[in-house]
């Protein structure tokens, strides 16, 4: 199995680039923020709690995000692999994420972490604010999820660096571009594991 991870501050990129893979590598996209956003539109229970702290720019606690991922994960059988995108978001969700998929004999393959300037993605998400239609989208919003990625989210890149599975990629420029890189990596990753994909 491939197992990819997609990761990087609010308005890197994750979710574009990942729907570029998935075509390209038919794997199984698990975007928290989507579940999280399918959830507060049904206005179930889990997305009315969660749209508590999304619209304050917080994260949705590790319980509510981790059950809900692992649950959309089990209704695939024998995918070619996951992309796990905006996922895991604290060293908490890493561990977790890495347990997991251990014992089932299929580890994280890779990680990219997708680098974009603080000054970049303020204009990124804002620039996606006028069609996005997405509440946390506001400028004092943006300011508090790119200060909770910094705070929460980016220690979970030395978790992966110790484990020789981090590839940096230059996420400033084009979408075409920084796609080429990822792919350039994946089939690297592919041929040197002997992997077979369908
Ligand atoms: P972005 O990467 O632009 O912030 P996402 O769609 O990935 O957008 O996430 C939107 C919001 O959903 C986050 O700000 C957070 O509140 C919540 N969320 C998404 N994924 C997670 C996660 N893994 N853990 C906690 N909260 C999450």
């Amino acid at each position: 199995m491939l197992n990819i991870i997609l990761f990087g501050a609010p308005g890197t990129g994750k979710g574009t680039q990942s729907k570029n893979i998935i075509l390209k590598y038919h794997l199984v996209h698990l975007s928290t923020g989507d579940i999280i956003r399918e959830e507060i539109s049904k206005c179930s229970p889990v997305g009315l709690i969660a749209k508590t702290y999304i619209d304050q720019g917080l994260l949705v606690p590790d319980s509510i995000i981790i059950k809900q991922l692992f649950y959309r994960a089990s209704r695939f059988e024998k995918p070619n692999g996951f992309i796990f995108d905006g996922f895991p978001r604290t060293l908490n969700q890493a561990e977790i994420l890495d347990k997991t998929l251990n014992k089932k004999g299929y580890p994280v393959s890779m990680v990219f972490y997708l680098d974009v300037s603080e000054e970049e993605l303020f204009k990124r998400i804002m620039c996606r604010s006028l069609h996005s239609n997405r509440a946390d989208d506001n400028e004092k919003i943006i300011h508090k999820r790119i200060e909770v990625y910094y705070k929460e989210t980016q220690p979970i890149i030395k978790f992966y660096e110790k484990q020789n599975k981090l590839i940096t990629i230059k996420g400033m420029d084009s979408v075409d571009i920084v796609s080429g890189l990822i792919s350039e990596e994946i089939d690297k990753y592919i041929d040197k594991n002997n992997l077979l994909l369908y």
